[in-house]
């Protein structure tokens, strides 16, 4: 029997117990590991690590509590959740493809997606192929006969554009292509894939899932089978999301509708302000009825998002001034947090962009980005329109 002395106490007393406290929310569990009571109970571990604690790297109660939120949001039988948006997409492509699969990139994803397969996961042997937001569907139809997963967004950055998500998604089926959609910009709120067909969803949770531009944390979430392959690339990669990040989702994802919806008619508001001023040439917003996809938007999406872009007339000087100008809203990247944010994609998320793929794209040199916040619509909408008067 040991009769521990005053170090010994430091370090033990009290930890591990069980505290049968009725707390309204998760505790952090910073431990990066759990007790065993004997080896019969770690031999389990082995057989059957399902609800059973190892090693923080492989589980994290706050980090599940985490996942199961997300799950419930995306309609999904389970969720990972990762240390950022390009750490989950990395997991669910590595879980999703082997040398010699092909992938097909939808033409308007996030720029770091393309990069994570051009740079790395041809490296390995996939093979890269981009396909037109035009036609997705068609174009997944009519792919070669090694391809084994899609990836696609919907809203598209920056120029909105929307996705037949169910038609892709049935496309995908028919041919035995996992389909991974990026859902950052639609969030759940506005549009939720999983019950749409779509195989596997990716956020970077970063953006409008914990929605205070103060963590960064990504999600997979899908079906048990497939997020086994997607756990284990985490385990081997080790991409898991930090207890305290964890919690800070968790509580950002509770007020994530009554964000989403006020930044929704917040948008819609300052978009139409936008609309028809003589120094606009175009506004991109999908609920507007100008926008080439606002019939589909209508039919899919509950909210056209926060996110929204209008190209000013005189090209990149003119923007420019205008960005220079704005007095609130903050001039910065990144998206879906309470503070609005503007960018020019040109200088940012399209630095290397040519000028062809601006044009498919509908980018011009005189864009801006604008991710709405949640500050009196009125205030945004006069932040703009005080700062065009510099175009
Ligand atoms: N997907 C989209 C649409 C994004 O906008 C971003 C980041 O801006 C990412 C993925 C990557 O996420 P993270 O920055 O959390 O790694």
């Amino acid at each position: 029997m040991i009769d521990p002395k005053l170090g010994t106490l430091a370090v033990h007393a009290g930890e591990g117990e069980t505290l049968a406290v009725p707390s309204t929310t998760t505790p952090v569990y910073l431990a990066t590991t759990y007790r065993f009571s004997d080896a019969a109970a770690a031999a389990a571990y082995l057989e059957a690590p399902e609800g059973r604690w190892l090693y923080a790297r492989l589980e994290n109660p706050t980090v599940v509590a985490a996942e199961r939120k997300i799950a419930a949001l995306e309609g999904a039988e389970t969720a990972a959740c990762f240390g950022s948006g390009m750490a989950a997409m990395t997991a669910a492509l590595l879980a999703s493809l082997r040398a010699g699969d092909a992938l097909l990139l939808c033409d308007t994803i996030y720029g770091q997606t393309t990069r994570l397969a051009r740079d790395v996961l041809e490296r390995f042997g996939v093979e890269i192929r981009t396909v037109p937001l035009a036609g997705l569907a068609a174009a997944v139809e009519s792919a070669p006969a090694n391809a084994r997963a899609l990836v696609f967004e919907s809203p598209t950055n920056p120029t909105l554009r929307v996705v037949d998500v169910p038609a892709v998604a049935a496309a995908c089926r028919r041919r035995a292509i996992r389909s991974v959609f990026d859902a950052t910009f639609a969030s759940p709120v506005n549009l939720r894939a999983l019950p749409l067909g779509v195989d596997l969803v990716v956020h970077s949770a970063t953006k409008y899932l914990n929605g205070h531009s103060d963590h960064l944390a990504g999600a997979v979430a899908g079906s048990r089978a497939l997020l086994e392959g997607v756990l284990a690339m985490r385990r081997s990669t080790g991409g898991n999301l930090d207890a305290g990040a964890a919690y800070d989702l968790i509580r950002g994802m509770k007020t994530l509708e009554v964000r989403v919806l006020r930044q929704n008619e917040t948008a819609l508001q300052v978009a139409r302000a936008l609309e028809g001023h003589p120094k606009v040439e175009r506004v991109m917003y999908p609920l507007l009825p100008s926008h080439p996809d606002h019939a589909l938007a209508r039919k899919l999406l509950r909210g056209g998002g926060g996110v929204l872009s209008f190209t000013v007339r005189g090209g990149y000087d003119a923007v420019a001034r205008v960005h220079d100008a704005l007095r609130m809203v903050a001039r910065a990247s990144s998206l879906g947090g309470v503070e609005s944010l503007a960018s020019i994609p040109v200088i940012s998320s399209h630095r290397h962009a040519t000028d062809a793929e601006l044009a498919t794209q509908g980018i011009g040199r005189g864009t801006l980005r604008l991710s709405v916040g949640l500050e009196d619509p009125a205030d945004v909408a006069a932040d703009l329109l005080q700062a065009l008067e510099q175009a």
